[in-house]
């Protein structure tokens, strides 16, 4: 009897402890896939960086990491998409520069662009290229430059739409060369490449990680790295400077972001996944053939990261506002 009773005494004491503890907390996370969005569609760079990521942290996490490609509207409704999804670590956002530039750009929104998201770590910076189709009749910077500003009412641009690196990189490109063109916006570089490589598009400016294979094989014309320096992948291309531009330079900032309200013990425990894939040497050597490399550990970070988002946010501000740009 003593003895049931005791047990009875045990088992109320364990349902008490149980409950004060929230329900998160008692499962170990993560507890079930993970779904990295991609606020741009399949096979374009975005993508490409994402898939490698997602890869190497379902690794260290011990759990796979799916990518949904969720395009459209520039990378915002990839953006809502998580913003709005479950605090609990299993869905999260890989973006780019627009999570800098839509802030701005885009002064009605169905979510917070900034207060809707806790960051995770930055992953890599990637340089971009103005590349065109291959039967463009250009071969320098010069010589497009000039094409660019006599058939501007001809020539078409592709972009994967407003607050889309692509559309920021044109409007640099434009201003510079002060000839206007019509742009053709998709949901994502991807598939403007295929379009790029069957003549259907004149240009685009995109970041390395969709056209340095291109461009070794011989399928573009490619007339600048968007960059201060050239890069060792393309180290015959010159900079936008050396072909005479110097104000058109733009390095596309990818990071992984939660929802807001994820717990601070899950957003580091993303973001040591993210540093441990990071340093996984398929991943660098990828990222390496493909023009870029990961960012060093200590950028990897919830704190680096916000600091470093926060302060572009403030780069662009003035930038997009003086060109009088908005998505609405
Ligand atoms: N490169 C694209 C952009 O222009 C997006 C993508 O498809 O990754 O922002």
């Amino acid at each position: 009897m003593l003895r049931l009773a005791r047990r009875l005494l045990l088992a109320l004491a364990a349902g008490t402890a149980l409950s004060a503890v929230p329900a998160e907390a008692q499962q170990a996370f993560p507890n079930r896939t993970l779904t990295v969005i991609v606020p741009f569609a399949a096979g374009g760079p975005t993508d490409t960086v994402s898939r490698l990521v997602a890869e190497a942290m379902g690794r260290d996490l011990g759990q796979t990491m799916v990518v949904e490609n969720v395009g459209g509207a520039g990378g915002t409704l990839g953006a809502q998409r998580v913003a709005n999804a479950r605090p609990d670590g299993h869905t999260v956002l890989l973006h780019h520069i627009g999570m800098a530039t839509t802030p701005s750009l885009y002064r009605r929104l169905a979510y917070d662009p900034v207060g809707g998201f806790e960051p995770i770590g930055l992953v890599t910076e990637v340089p971009m290229t103005l590349v065109a189709r291959n039967n463009f009749p250009a071969t320098t910077l010069a010589e497009a430059v000039a094409i660019i500003r006599r058939d501007q009412d001809k020539l078409n641009y592709a972009n994967a739409g407003i607050g889309a690196a692509s559309h920021l990189c044109g409007l640099l490109l434009m201003k510079a060369v002060d000839a206007p063109m019509t742009t053709v916006p998709f949901r994502g570089t991807g598939p403007a490449m295929q379009e790029l490589l069957a003549g259907r598009i004149d240009l685009m400016c995109d970041q390395t990680t969709n056209t340095t294979e291109q461009i070794l094989g011989h399928q573009l014309r490619v007339f600048a790295v968007t960059t201060q320096n050239r890069i060792s992948a393309l180290p015959n291309v010159p900079t936008s400077a050396e072909g005479g531009l110097p104000a058109f330079e733009v390095s596309v900032w990818h990071g992984l972001y939660a929802p807001k309200g994820t717990s601070a013990e899950i957003v580091t425990r993303l973001s040591g996944a993210l540093q441990v894939a990071l340093r996984d040497p398929r991943l660098v050597a990828r990222f390496r053939e493909l023009g870029t490399d990961p960012v060093a550990q200590d950028r990897a970070t919830p704190a680096a990261h916000r600091a470093f988002w926060m302060a572009d946010i403030a780069k662009w501000r003035p930038i997009i506002q003086a060109a009088g740009q908005y998505a609405d």
